[in-house]
């Protein structure tokens, strides 16, 4: 039955493929750029088109007050929602969000970023990776199982919400608190040749020293604060060495001094770190914390502090969970080849549901290194392998091998 039903999913996204290309064009030709954060004309469109194609549908708003209280300010912010499946369980959610960043300096486009250009078999805009590529599968993913399943044998919904470019806190974030988005398991934003199963720890950490002013030509008279700083970057590099591969370290922004002929008497670096397989947030702050006091030591005259700007522990779920695994399968089985399963080292909303202790992995449409950037694209083939591949996924989440067809 699955073999089958898996059969007649591939067989309506290519059936239905123009017009989800036409659906995601027209997507990307409304600008919902955040800030200043813009959903009245996107959220309808996307309301109006799934009530058209027979699927139920709601905009909820954020209400004014929760945006103040997390310092949102602007217009409306509204997130779309769109279910199909009459039984409540077993439900899977499709996470995708409304707002992207926004386009920028238009000259460092060769493609209009609000044009939905079609070029070399990929389709160009703002957004067009990050997230309306993504809307559109999933929206799609949704449309294939309601064209030919007698009865969905329990819930999918698709969400697009608000604010996922400045932290989801009012929009995926606020819903999941209030019950609307709880699901058994979670398929957000992400990319077609891999999937992610949770996300990297983050660590941003500031270390300054402060030293004594004096002439640049009696330096005995002063205490510089750059040579400490140079002795603690040393160390740096050294410590940097001996991370797990999959970690990364940023050293960001390096300031210091006043002038060439006097001695500086501050001295700043900020240090960005993503640290990913077996390495952990808090071992890597007690390195750095030896690191500074062994400055300190060496540089008694300076004062050293450091301080950690910003902190995250690494979430996820076992890189063999099931949710990953079907992903993972449906996806070979629709290109023939496998795709690495690794943790992300980006915020994406699916963080707030992996809190929730909700079974949540990233896979969508597009490639890394595009979104964000000018001339951001997705491939229309990746297009089409996304919205079979989530179709198929959400079939077996759903316990489908039991799902009527459609004659
Ligand atoms: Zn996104």
């Amino acid at each position: 039955m699955t073999a089958d039903a898996n059969q007649n999913i591939l067989e309506a996204v290519d059936r239905f493929f123009g017009d989800e290309v036409q659906f995601l064009r027209r997507l990307i030709q409304i600008p919902s750029e955040n800030p200043p954060g813009m959903y009245e004309e996107v959220a309808s469109f996307i309301d109006s088109f799934a009530r058209q194609q027979g699927l139920k549908s709601r905009i909820m708003e954020t209400p004014p007050d929760v945006c103040r209280l997390e310092g949102v300010e602007g217009g409306k912010r509204l997130n779309e929602m769109t279910m199909a499946g009459e039984r409540s369980k077993p439900k899977v959610l499709l996470l995708a969000h409304l707002d992207t960043v926004p386009a920028g300096d238009k000259s460092t486009w060769v493609h209009e970023p609000f044009g939905g250009e079609i070029a070399e078999g990929k389709i160009y805009g703002r957004g067009a990776c990050d997230c309306k590529g993504r809307i559109a599968a999933y929206l799609f993913a949704q449309l294939a199982l309601t064209r030919t399943l007698d009865e969905i044998p329990g819930k999918v919904m698709m969400a697009a919400t608000a604010d996922e470019e400045i932290g989801g806190k009012t929009g995926a974030r606020y819903l999941l608190e209030r019950g609307d988005l709880t699901a058994d398991f979670c398929i957000g934003e992400g990319y077609t040749r891999e999937v992610f199963n949770g996300f990297k720890g983050l660590l941003w950490v500031r270390m300054s020293v402060q030293g004594k002013s004096a002439h640049g030509a009696t330096p005995h008279l002063g205490v510089s604060a750059i040579e400490p700083l140079q002795d603690f970057l040393l160390g740096i590099r050294e410590f940097q060495g001996r991370l797990h591969s999959d970690s990364t370290l940023n050293i960001g922004l390096v300031r210091g001094g006043t002038k060439i002929n006097m001695v500086p008497d501050s001295a700043t670096v900020e240090i960005d770190m993503r640290l990913g397989e077996g390495d952990e947030v808090e071992k890597a702050l007690d390195e750095l914390q030896l690191l500074a006091e062994r400055t300190q030591r060496r540089h008694a005259n300076a004062a050293v502090k450091l301080e950690v700007l910003n902190r995250s522990d690494p979430i996820s779920i076992a890189s063999d969970h099931p949710l990953v695994t079907i992903v993972r399968s449906n996806v070979q089985e629709v290109t023939g080849s496998d795709i690495p399963v690794r943790l992300w080292f980006a915020h994406s909303d699916t963080a707030h549901f992996l809190k929730k202790g909700i079974p949540s992995v990233n896979y969508g449409v597009g490639r890394a290194g595009i979104a964000h950037m000018p001339d951001e694209h997705i491939y229309l083939d990746d297009l089409k392998v996304a919205t079979k591949a989530v179709a198929m996924s959400v079939l077996k989440l759903l316990g489908g091998e039991t799902a009527a067809r459609k004659s």
